[in-house]
């Protein structure tokens, strides 16, 4: 396939320009709060979908657990249900990973190295690698995102994997762990993720050892969280970077504004397109149940639900979404005549 390719980036520099921004504020608090429990009460009882299996330990989620969580630009939160339920991050990690991966190789070769299309296919998919010339089609899917984690700071293992969970933890506001149980029983069935990167590096395209890579990467996935870190994480990348909560900067706003892009065109599967016509921001789904949202100096919307469509999309996190896209006015390309 031909290389088709934009423009290097254009030549704006994010600490000269003055910020100028194209999103307004969220509605009243008890308006949030009333939006959250209306929204939750109203898909509790939606029982379709099915829990992933493929990773043992994941079947073993009820597919009755259900959390909603929304943190907004200043910090505040609005939470329902299931919000101390512990669950593996799983896919969710890979926008934080390629994100952090930005700010110490610099966005423009992130791209360069990693692509940022999405790629058509599921997210474990081997031929996306075999029919495009790039291999890497973007860090949201697990070629791309193993890619990425090679790509983590450190020179051993240990130090990209201390990277990971550190910058993690920055953006969750509190320091996150492992899952043994579920790095265990990942690392016993992911034949396929450590096939990807073995391909990746006959190509050329992954930047460390294949088997550590695939180790460090699926350590990331089993990182523990609830629903509540993931939306202080969303809420983090809504904030140009700085943890809304702690107050911490953890990336510059220029990485953070490349992170939303790719999120917006691969962050959920195969139905990335189905997603942003229909939501209009950008999210991204992992196959433990977790959806995070980001609207862009609005605030993050997590949510969490087990059991999935075919493509691995928690399906009562999506009708969430759209729901509080909708009422709380998140949809990026709403607009009303002037
Ligand atoms: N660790 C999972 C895998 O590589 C992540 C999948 C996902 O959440 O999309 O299969």
């Amino acid at each position: 396939m031909t290389k088709l390719t934009m423009n290097e980036d254009l030549p704006f520099d994010e600490t000269t320009t003055p910020p100028r921004v194209s999103t307004g504020d969220l509605p009243t608090a008890a308006e949030i709060q009333q939006l959250v429990t209306e929204a939750y009460e109203l898909y509790r009882g939606d029982h379709s979908g099915t829990v992933a299996d493929y990773i043992p330990v994941l079947a073993e989620a009820s597919p009755d657990l259900f959390g909603i969580a929304v943190v907004g630009p200043r910090g505040r939160s609005f939470e329902i249900g299931d919000v101390a339920a512990r669950f593996s991050i799983q896919s969710v990690s890979k926008p934080f990973v390629f994100a952090l991966v930005c700010d110490a190789v610099g966005y423009e070769e992130a791209r360069q190295r990693l692509g940022v299309n999405s790629t058509g296919f599921p997210f474990n998919s081997l031929m996306a690698v075999e029919l495009n010339t790039e291999r890497t089609m973007n860090p949201l899917v697990n070629a791309g995102a193993i890619a990425t984690t090679s790509l983590a700071p450190g020179a051993t293992a240990d130090e990209k994997w201390a990277s990971i969970r550190q910058r993690l933890s920055m953006f969750a506001g509190r320091e996150l762990t492992m899952s043994e149980e579920v790095y265990t029983s990942e690392s016993a069935t992911n034949l396929r993720n450590q096939g990807i990167a073995h391909l990746l590096q006959s190509y050329g395209r992954l930047y460390f050892d294949p088997d550590e890579a695939t180790d460090i990467y699926t350590r990331q996935c089993s990182l523990d969280v609830t629903v509540h870190d993931l939306a202080v994480m969303a809420a983090t990348l809504a904030n140009g970077g700085v943890n809304p909560v702690t107050g911490e900067t953890v990336l510059r706003p220029g990485v953070c504004r490349r992170v939303l892009a790719v999120m917006a065109s691969a962050g959920l599967y195969e139905l990335s397109g189905d997603w942003l016509y229909q939501i209009g921001v950008p999210g991204k789904s992992g196959v433990s149940g977790g959806i995070v949202t980001v609207a862009p100096g609005k605030g993050g919307l997590a949510t969490y639900s087990p059991p999935l469509d075919a493509a691995g999309n928690s399906i009562r996190g999506q009708l969430v979404t759209k729901y509080l896209s909708e009422r709380l006015g998140l949809n990026l390309f709403a607009s009303v005549p002037a």
